[in-house]
């Protein structure tokens, strides 16, 4: 049948569509921001057409955990997410996000990992301000618990009083109107830490009334990391909440194996009924703010920004410290504020992690670093070529569902993250048999090999094209039209 004429068909391609189920030979037109047409299509027209002949045809990759917030607006450019194949973020994690803004005097350690762009009133300010300065990619928001602390609470190091609590649930109430997806909780950073079970669930009602979710970075991913998941899968139970743990890890020699204790926990809480999903990035080291009382039982650090000693990025602390003649402890205290790269985590264990059939790639990626941990340009392109390719730790149809459906599920983006009639023509073309990261941590900035075309909303931003505007939306959340029918590891 005809297709009154098309924009653009992506001809000769292995079409992956997102669902889990097997690649199949098929030709993908796009017409108004839609795919339009799937089949054979060498008859109809088109105003382009991309030779797509031995790749594969793949949904735009939803990477379900950024800190890009404030870099719509700094780097608009975004590469380090569109050279992988990435067509969605899901920002405002870790229990910070670009707003609400703090009140006068407040401020939290783990706000500086977003950018030098003064914080915004409110989820409507933002999402105006994304607006006006139009998105390289889709964008789905979250508000930081840590902001509506600093925003709601004169002594945000306190318990929250009823009056503050009723103020940070108007707020949260009044962000998701605004289309925020859900709220994060940052519960190993201060002020987040001090919130306790009652703080969380009332937020978490809220969040429920909305159908919105909670993801958390948990109280603890060493130690106590089995008591600090229990902690989040109990707001969820009690509240309806539906709960994302983000970065999930053990971390530290004497913790690891600890996820098949947590993985078979959240197993037992999805039993019950309880909606929940986890992500990681695929590396063995972490990243965030550099934390003094780390240095010294943590043995490999390494240092990706310093606002005293902009110099050490990319250094080595047990480096700095030799050469400063001192301990790693003061060392990390002189170089605050600062980031930091933790080598603690076990590859098998973030391996196994993975597999797990509700865990999602995020990248968690830090582009306000100067050196920053290699995940941010190449978590979703070392799952393709690494685990998928090479250790085969699952088919790349199974891979692409965990980067693509399931986080459309999870984060109720209606239409994104599948390729089907009538789906936004988010999609990404790549070499199956070469697609790989390129960034290490020498070299953390370089862009994957192996993508080759971009598409958000039926228009190319990768490779970048003349005169383009860029097509991205922010994305409220609603129930998928099209649930994903099976979505399972091989
Ligand atoms: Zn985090």
């Amino acid at each position: 049948m005809q297709h009154a004429d098309l924009d653009l068909i992506i001809e000769g391609g292995w079409l992956i569509d997102g669902l889990g189920g097997p690649r199949r030979r098929a030709d993908v037109g796009v017409k108004d921001e839609r795919v339009a047409a799937i089949g054979d299509l060498q008859g109809e027209r088109a105003a382009r057409r991309i030779d797509a002949s031995g790749k594969i045809v793949a949904p735009g990759f939803i990477d379900s955990h950024g800190h890009d917030d404030l870099m719509f607006v700094e780097k608009p450019g975004l590469p380090w997410k569109t050279s992988q194949g990435i067509t969605s973020v899901v920002v405002g994690n870790c229990g910070v996000s670009g707003a609400p803004a703090p009140l006068p005097g407040n401020t939290a350690a783990a706000l500086a990992l977003l950018g030098e762009t003064p914080l915004f009133a409110d989820m409507h300010a933002y999402f105006d301000t994304l607006r006006e300065q139009q998105p390289m990619i889709n964008v789905a928001a979250l508000v930081g618990h840590a902001n509506l602390r600093l925003a709601a609470m004169r002594d945000p190091s306190a318990t929250p009083t009823a009056s503050e609590q009723d103020a940070m649930q108007r707020m949260l109430d009044d962000a998701l109107s605004a289309g925020a997806v859900g709220f994060s909780t940052g519960l190993a950073y201060q002020p987040g830490g001090v919130a306790q079970q009652e703080e969380l669930d009332g937020l978490a009602r809220v969040a429920a009334a909305h159908g919105a979710l909670h993801t958390s970075h948990i109280r603890n991913e060493g130690d106590h990391v089995e008591a600090a998941v229990d902690e989040v899968l109990s707001v969820g139970r009690n509240t309806g909440c539906a709960t994302v743990l983000s970065h999930h890890k053990c971390m530290m020699p004497r913790n690891w194996g600890k996820s098949r204790a947590t993985l078979a926990n959240i197993d037992r809480a999805r039993a019950e009924g309880i909606d929940v999903a986890l992500d990681i990035y695929p590396y063995p080291g972490s990243s965030t703010i550099l934390i003094p009382e780390r240095a010294d039982s943590i043995d490999d650090i390494r240092i990706t920004w310093s606002v005293p000693h902009p110099e050490c990025s990319g250094e080595s602390l047990a480096d700095i410290a030799a050469r400063w003649g001192c301990g790693k402890e003061e060392a990390a205290q002189r170089l605050c504020p600062a980031g930091a790269i933790y080598f603690a985590m076990d590859e098998a264990e973030v391996q196994r992690i993975f597999q797990h059939e509700c865990c999602m790639v995020g990248s968690d990626g830090l582009p306000n670093d100067a050196h920053p941990h290699p995940r941010l340009w190449g978590s979703f392109t070392r799952v393709l070529g690494r685990y998928v390719r090479e250790a085969e730790l699952l088919t790349l149809e199974a891979a692409i569902a965990k980067m693509t459906a399931l986080p459309a599920r999870v984060f109720g983006l209606a239409g994104r993250g599948q390729i089907s009639v009538g789906a936004w023509a988010d999609i990404v073309v790549f070499d199956a048999d070469t697609v790989s990261d390129r960034a290490t941590w020498d070299t953390p900035t370089l862009p994957s090999v192996g993508v080759e075309h971009v598409l958000v909303n039926g228009q190319q931003v990768y490779p970048e094209t003349p005169g383009m505007t860029r097509p991205g939306k922010i994305l409220r959340r609603q129930a998928a039209h099209n649930t994903p029918k099976e979505i399972t590891p091989s």
